[in-house]
């Protein structure tokens, strides 16, 4: 049976980069090894993280004055390393979401944390508009799109300090003016690739900016990474792989633009379904909606429904639909490589509810 996968991550990807990757662990570049067996210095490979850092540059369009790193630890890791790096004295933040309290809570381990706004207290079913950043602050951090509850940020904050956005779940699904951000970082396994790698995209002048007399450990120190070309230690080399060959079928695909034309299509499939129907409703607010993230619930609690929804959709093949706990009901992510044709199906399951 044809599964239709909406997980939140890791995500769906295309099939043809699927049978790429298949064949690359087979063998790599005719060198007659696997990819999981080559040398990360090989010419080969050398040529493997070239190609990813321009395609990201290339999709984003970001200029010379960026370096493009391939780190490891996830997002999760940009939560401290950035502070590490950056906050001497004061931070400012908004906490938007599950991500950005994790953000903010490791970055109160190096200063002091202004939350500039929350949108907490309606369960961060919103994005908190028209705050003043301060000048004094080392820098800005915000969360582009809250994956767990399905909001996303539609424009960004003129900002007289440093701009860091965590883009993990909407990197490359949109057109966005990247060159306004100072740093920006993603984890891989929403839009990008497979888990095991990071995307962190900083203005050359951020070295600038690291604490003085702070002790950065080597791996946490960007620089060193930007002047080893990513290869300081060894890099994930098969999801650096996976990363270049989805990058390449995005930007087969119509790039970023193309991209965001995919995603409005498929979301205003199915938040139109949602809104149409008597038994569901969104939860974010309406002018906030993520296209990547869908989040919705029963209108009524009802098990019985609850139950005869789940087994529909199961029946047809839809996967990975459960919301976050904190959320509950259901989420539908839509990443760039979902076809509209899962939509569809989901529509379909919706719609017989109607
Ligand atoms: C998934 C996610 C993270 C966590 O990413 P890891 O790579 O698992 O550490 C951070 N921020 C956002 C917005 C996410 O969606």
């Amino acid at each position: 049976m044809l599964i239709h996968n909406f997980s939140a991550g890791p995500s769906i990807l295309a099939p043809s980069v699927l049978d790429q990757s298949a064949a690359a662990i087979r063998e790599f570049a005719g060198m007659g090894l696997s990819i999981l067996e080559v040398s990360h210095r090989s010419a080969q490979f050398e040529a493997v993280v070239e190609e990813t850092q321009s395609l990201i540059r290339e999709l984003t369009g970001l200029d010379h004055s960026y370096d493009v790193l391939l780190l490891q630890g996830g997002a999760s890791t940009q939560f401290f390393q950035i502070p590490h790096n950056f906050l001497g004295t004061m931070a400012a933040y908004t906490k938007t979401g599950t991500w950005a309290s994790e953000a903010i809570k490791e970055a109160k381990g190096y200063g002091e944390v202004r939350v500039l706004a929350s949108s907490e207290d309606r369960n961060f079913s919103y994005i908190p508009k028209g705050y003043q950043i301060p000048e004094e602050a080392d820098y800005f951090h915000c969360t582009s799109n809250n994956t767990i509850f399905g909001t996303q940020m539609k424009s960004f904050p003129d900002c007289p300090v440093p701009l860091i956005c965590d883009m993990s779940s909407d990197i490359f699904s949109r057109s966005l003016d990247f060159n306004k951000f100072d740093f920006i970082y993603a984890g891989a396994q929403k839009n990008m690739g497979p888990a095991g790698v990071t995307a962190v995209m900083l203005k050359k002048s951020m070295y600038e900016r690291k604490v003085k007399g702070r002790h950065i450990p080597t791996m946490l120190d960007y620089e060193v990474h930007a002047k080893k070309g990513s290869m300081h230690n060894t890099p994930p080399v098969f999801a650096i792989l996976v990363s270049m060959l989805n990058l390449r079928w995005v930007k087969e695909n119509g790039g970023v633009a193309g991209m965001e034309k995919r995603n409005k299509e498929k979301s205003e499939l199915l938040y139109n379904a949602i809104d149409k129907s008597s038994w569901f409703k969104g939860t974010a607010a309406v002018e906030d909606r993520s296209p990547m993230n869908a989040c919705f619930v029963f209108q009524d609690e009802n098990p019985d429904a609850e139950k005869k929804f789940e087994n529909a959709c199961a029946e047809a093949g839809i996967s990975g639909i459960k919301g976050h706990r904190s959320v509950g009901g259901y989420r539908a992510s839509m990443y760039n490589a979902l076809p509209l044709e899962s939509v569809q199906a989901l529509v379909s399951v919706i719609e017989t509810f109607a």
